[in-house]
């Protein structure tokens, strides 16, 4: 494969054809369905997918098969078979990305907003270009360039999702449909991640697993003046405090739910060691602190750990607290607070939630009723060992594509596809790597999609399509 003519043909394609596509993308208001209960009526998930599928037939890709699938009741599918060439190859390349959106929040910055493209200092700015409008734009361009630099590829196929930021809850059933025609998927790649700089390849080599549980706790059958109930009738919200000692220790973080924890694997405590000597500081500079605050702990490799092999709770909702300003005097009947829990990759997400729902039912403190409800499982995962092929190359990646060794990331958040495909084909690769960093604002005002870094991406997944056919 001609080198040069592989960077050329991907910074062109970037410029002049992926840029203002994309860009027009961004002002598709395309809310993932747990923020949008009414997406079909609205039609911002399709129009995002016929976005998308105008692009690819401008594209000059022969052979390809380009569909739009839909099961009943469920957000629809893009899915590019691309036919191999130049090889003789019988297995298939998966590439994943999404085009649902997180929700537009307030208080983007003078100039910006979420449905607004702006294109400033080499970003692309708006809600979903780097998470993850520009995946299927960076594997498409990755199999042209590859065709146009003379190298070759396996069938690749590319599947945008419509569901991604609401846990992808239609993945496995559309997973089971096209099984038959994804055929043997030897290498997937995953463009909807990240690192910690604009400098190297990152590939994430872990994600952390979510339970999720709303838990009311609930004292009275309506409210009572707390004049006179305080003191007669226990407070929802101490007992709610107590059960949450039963999960945490509040003092330092530690999740107390013994089915959390597992011991952490030796490489991946290595290769975080790595990865935070490739990028001192970032994990605590890129926090927006407010004033005087410290992170939990002083040791940085302790904190990625903390964050990619550790399981935390973080409180994400709360009801049967008024806002300030109504609040008052009550003794109120009920608490209600959304405990969202990440676990460590390799952790039981199942005997994870029994374990949380035994403690928060179990002896309640005065025998106050508890409920739980919108309860949520997901396993995490960890990577298989890089096949030698794949290490060889993205050593090649670093050192011609991006002047710096690639590192890897254990992510503390979750995609729940990835340990799905693990499942379903157990034999094959996972590159899962992407154009975010740590200050790309995904899901917060201001997200913006680093465009160089972005060509960078997109010529290094070039550059393993192509060894990947000459394993
Ligand atoms: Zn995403």
């Amino acid at each position: 494969m001609d080198r040069s003519a592989l960077t050329s043909t991907v910074r062109g394609l970037w410029d002049d054809d992926i840029l203002p596509s994309l860009s027009d993308l961004v002002a598709v208001p395309a809310i993932s369905p747990v923020f949008d209960p009414d997406w079909a009526e609205h039609g911002h998930l399709a129009a995002a997918i016929e976005h998308v599928r105008a692009w690819l037939a401008t594209r000059d890709l022969p052979g390809v098969a380009v569909e739009v699938v839909e099961l009943p009741g469920r957000t629809p599918v893009l899915l590019v078979d691309v036919p191999a060439a130049g090889a003789e190859s019988t297995d298939t390349v998966l590439l994943y990305g999404h085009l649902d959106k997180q929700p537009p929040v307030a208080n983007w910055s003078e100039g910006l907003g979420p449905w607004t493209p702006v294109v400033r200092d080499g970003r692309l700015y708006g809600r979903g270009a780097a998470d993850d409008g520009y995946s299927g734009y960076a594997a498409i361009a990755a199999i042209e360039a590859v065709r146009a630099a003379g190298g070759q590829h396996a069938r690749c196929v590319v599947l945008l999702e419509t569901g991604e930021e609401s846990g992808s809850p239609d993945l496995p059933a559309y997973l089971e449909h096209l099984r038959p025609r994804l055929g043997d998927v030897s290498l997937v790649v995953c463009l909807d991640s990240g690192g910690s700089d604009y400098d190297r390849m990152w590939l994430t080599t872990s994600l952390r697993g979510l339970v999720q549980v709303t838990a009311t706790v609930r004292v009275l059958e309506s409210g009572m003046h707390s004049g006179m109930a305080s003191g007669i009738v226990p407070s929802s919200f101490r007992i709610a405090r107590q059960l949450l000692d039963r999960l945490e220790d509040s003092a330092t973080g530690e999740v107390l739910v013994r089915e959390m924890h597992v011991e952490v694997p030796a490489n991946r405590i290595a290769e975080v060691g790595d990865a935070v000597a490739a990028a001192p500081g970032v994990q605590v500079s890129s926090a927006p602190w407010a004033p005087g605050v410290q992170p939990v702990a002083t040791d940085e490799v302790e904190l990625a750990l903390n964050a990619g092999w550790r399981p935390t709770l973080s409180v994400i909702g709360a009801d049967g607290l008024p806002a300030p300003e109504d609040a008052g005097n009550v003794l109120r009947p009920f608490t209600t607070l959304v405990l969202s829990f990440r676990l460590p990759p390799t952790a039981d997400s199942k005997a994870s939630v029994e374990a949380v729902k035994r403690l928060l039912t179990t002896d309640v403190p005065y025998g106050a009723v508890v409920e739980l409800s919108r309860i949520e499982a997901a396993d995490g995962w960890n990577a298989p060992d890089l096949a030698p092929w794949l290490r060889d190359t993205l050593d090649v990646v670093g050192d011609e594509v991006f002047g710096a060794p690639w590192r890897t990331v254990s992510l503390g958040g979750s995609i729940p596809f990835m340990g799905l495909l693990h499942e379903a084909y157990p034999q094959a690769q996972f590159l899962v790597t992407g154009a975010v960093g740590p200050d790309s604002n995904c899901h917060v005002p201001d997200e913006w999609l680093h465009l160089a870094h972005a060509a960078r991406v997109t010529e290094a997944v070039a550059v393993v399509l192509d060894a990947h056919t000459r394993r």
